[in-house]
């Protein structure tokens, strides 16, 4: 029997991922949708080799490219931010939601308001959305299949238990390949040593929330909304190895771990073929090899972005959204040399001490909305503090 499916940001790093395990099983799967933002070429070279029924770039201006490299092909083609919450409307077996940042939430609304089941790599929107989006989940009786290695490893344990026996959820961090620096080294941190991630290869953007530790903040934030257990049984710890992926701590004591290579085919494949398991190309996970796993507290001084995230969801509201525009902002004036890396965590706190009046969102033009005004605040405060 096949299955379609439909991929939102088929050109980045969890899109590559997806569709190497795809193309390893191409009997089973028909891709009914591809987007990218604006890499046109790329995505038209995906959407023949899947004979996916339509491509889609959010970005309207690379659709006349889009267009060009489609031609002959019978694929459809579509551009701008409409098409693509049109395409992720259409009815598939299910979505990966892999778009980077809050451009992800819209699409990811139009998949869950059609009751469909989501892969959900993009953090990102639901941490701006929060409340909004599982409200949208439990009333289109949709699925969220948690993508992100952590809550993927973190659903695989619950399902040894019930949650009301859960005492502790720990997310895991590697910490980041800054993790050891002094704070004069962090402060002169580059985009290139920032993105040097040790044990994963990802896109540009979760890198840097990664070596910055926002990409655990953004993820305590996810727990947050994916398990309900509530703030005080979330728990995060370094394991520099990477090779736990999260653990679930049962009232008895009991803790249940998932483990596995650091490669996000493992977490993804268990997504496509839930509640099934499917093959996936990895070598078994040779312990005896990695030798030794071990584990730190974080360092809250030397890394903020925890606390900011902490601090934002248990303020609620619009603070969540407000955390995850203003790190999208900063880390893109990072990537592009504008600001220090130390100045990330900075810039997101600022912006949250000066919007925390704005009110809790309650649709997703609300969330929309909050997450504009916080850029532009903090676009302003970088206006102010640029490097050059
Ligand atoms: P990436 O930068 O490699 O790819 C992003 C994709 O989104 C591309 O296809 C790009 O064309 C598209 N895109 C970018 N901006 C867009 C916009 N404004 N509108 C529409 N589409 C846009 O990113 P990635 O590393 O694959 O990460 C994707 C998501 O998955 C992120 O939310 C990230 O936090 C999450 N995630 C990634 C990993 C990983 O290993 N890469 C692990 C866990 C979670
Ligand atoms: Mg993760």
């Amino acid at each position: 029997m096949t299955r379609t499916l439909t991929l939102l940001g088929a050109t980045g790093s969890i899109g590559a991922s997806t569709l190497d395990l795809v193309r390893r099983n191409r009997d089973v799967w028909q891709v009914e949708v591809l987007t990218a933002h604006s890499s046109a070429v790329e995505l038209a070279a995906l959407a023949r080799e899947f004979g996916a029924r339509l491509a889609v770039v959010s970005d309207e201006a690379a659709l006349p490219a889009l267009r060009a490299a489609l031609a002959g092909s019978g694929i459809e083609a579509a551009g701008g931010a409409r098409a693509l919450v049109e395409a992720a409307a259409r009815p598939v077996d299910i979505t990966v939601a892999a778009i980077v940042g809050c451009a992800g939430l819209a699409p990811v609304m139009a998949a869950i308001e059609r009751g469909g089941t989501i892969a959900l790599a993009n953090k990102e929107a639901l941490v701006s959305a929060g409340e909004v989006m599982m409200a949208a989940v439990a009333r289109h009786g949709a699925t969220l299949l948690p993508t992100d290695s952590e809550h993927n490893a973190i659903f695989q344990c619950l399902a040894a238990g019930r949650i009301a026996d859960v005492a502790r959820i720990t997310l895991t961090a590697s910490g980041g390949p800054l993790r050891t620096w002094s704070q004069a080294q962090l402060d002169a941190a580059t985009p290139a040593q920032a993105v040097a991630h040790p044990n994963w290869s990802m896109g540009a953007k979760i890198s840097v929330d990664s070596a910055t530790m926002m990409n655990k903040g953004l993820e305590y934030i996810e727990a947050y909304h994916l398990f309900p257990v509530g703030l005080d049984k979330l728990a995060i710890v370094i394991h520099p190895q990477s090779v736990i992926h999260s653990m679930v701590e049962f009232r008895d004591r009991s803790t249940l771990a998932q483990l596995g290579p650091s490669d996000m085919r493992v977490p993804i494949a268990s997504c496509l073929a839930w509640p099934d398991r499917m093959d996936t190309p990895l070598a078994p996970l040779d312990l005896a090899a990695i030798g030794e796993l071990t584990f730190f507290q974080p360092d809250e001084q030397r890394f903020p972005a925890t606390r900011l995230a902490r601090e934002a969801i248990r303020a609620g509201g619009s603070a969540p959204a407000i955390l995850n525009a203003a790190n999208e902002v900063a880390v893109a004036a990072f990537l592009a040399g504008q600001i220090r890396f130390t100045r990330i965590a900075a810039v997101v706190e600022e912006t949250l001490q000066r919007s925390h009046d704005a009110p809790a969102p309650a649709s997703l033009d609300e969330v929309l909305n909050v997450d504009r005004s916080a850029r532009a605040q903090a676009l302003s405060l970088l206006e102010n503090t640029a490097l050059v």
